[in-house]
């Protein structure tokens, strides 16, 4: 493949994924929406795709990447080579998607568990009203984390064709419908894969859910570490963090986790997002109590 491919590669698999994909899923969330999304937060979730998440994000993982390569190569490379031809290659999709996921909910588990992690990771959680939107609004830092633990793991265990690493790209576009604004839940099956309803539930503000559902594509390893929650068939919570005042420019989802010591005493806190009762009927008195983002 020459470089000009390469970009061209790139370019459609950005534009698939940006733009195509979620303009399908916005359009099919109008047909079972939990709640009504502002606008606003909806433009504000894609612009920040643009600028921080996809573009600086991604400048800075790929800055790191090599240095995380050379590590894995000097480690040995992966101690498994995976097929990259013939039929193992299915089977060589299906190890690489269960590593790497593993690998994701592990992270996952520690960003609900390290402050200091949790201080970016809370910008994922202060959307108000999750949407397809909501899967792009991750601190823009946060990739270039995963990109010199997990993914270096899941690279000595592994040597994987790149073929097998697109298959699963591919496969991780999944998100966008895990996040969409829309009641569709696997009900008794959904330790099966992750859904609307499933994601929804480790958003969700009540109580019950805090530290529950955190698989990226896979529940099972919810169900096998303690944190599977099977929602009831109307069970489709309000989501956020209570008392975390939205980003109220580009440049504080930019400082995200250095927001509250970089703002002047004196300065007015952004209005909280509120959603109308009747948007979000299921709001009741178990909702998240007052918690800071950076807790
Ligand atoms: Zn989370
Ligand atoms: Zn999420």
């Amino acid at each position: 493949m020459t470089l000009g491919h390469g970009l061209i590669l790139i370019l459609a698999v950005t534009g698939l994924s940006l733009v195509v994909l979620p303009s399908l899923l916005i359009l099919i969330e109008r047909l079972r929406p939990v709640t009504k999304p502002p606008l606003g937060d909806v433009v504000f979730n894609f612009s920040y795709a643009l600028l921080l998440h996809r573009f600086l994000g991604g400048f800075a993982a790929v800055a790191v990447a090599a240095l995380a390569v050379e590590a894995v190569n000097k480690a040995g490379g992966g101690y498994f080579a995976l097929p990259a031809s013939g039929r193992g290659v299915a089977g060589a999709i299906v190890a690489y998607t269960v590593a790497m996921d593993f690998g994701e909910y592990v992270f996952h588990r520690a960003q609900h568990k390290s402050p200091l992690l949790w201080s970016m990771h809370s910008f994922h959680h202060s959307d108000s009203a999750l949407n397809v939107s909501t899967t792009e609004r991750h601190y823009w830092l946060e990739q270039t984390l995963k990109t010199v633990s997990v993914y270096p793991m899941v690279g000595l265990l592994f040597k994987a064709n790149p073929a097998v690493i697109f298959a699963y790209s591919l496969i991780s576009e999944a998100h966008y419908f895990f996040h969409m604004n829309l009641r569709v839940g696997f009900g008794r099956h959904s330790y099966l894969l992750n859904s609307p309803q499933y994601h929804r539930i480790h958003h969700s503000r009540k109580r019950e859910h805090f530290d529950t559902n955190f698989a990226a594509l896979l529940p099972i390893f919810d169900v096998i570490f303690g944190s599977y929650y099977v929602a009831r068939a109307d069970e489709y919570p309000a989501t956020g963090v209570t008392d975390c005042d939205p980003p109220s420019s580009m440049f504080e989802a930019f400082i995200w986790p250095l927001r509250d010591a970089l703002r002047p005493a004196d300065a007015p806190l952004a209005p909280p997002h509120v959603l109308a009762p009747e948007a979000c009927p299921i709001i009741d008195a178990t909702e998240r109590p007052p918690q800071r983002c950076a807790r």
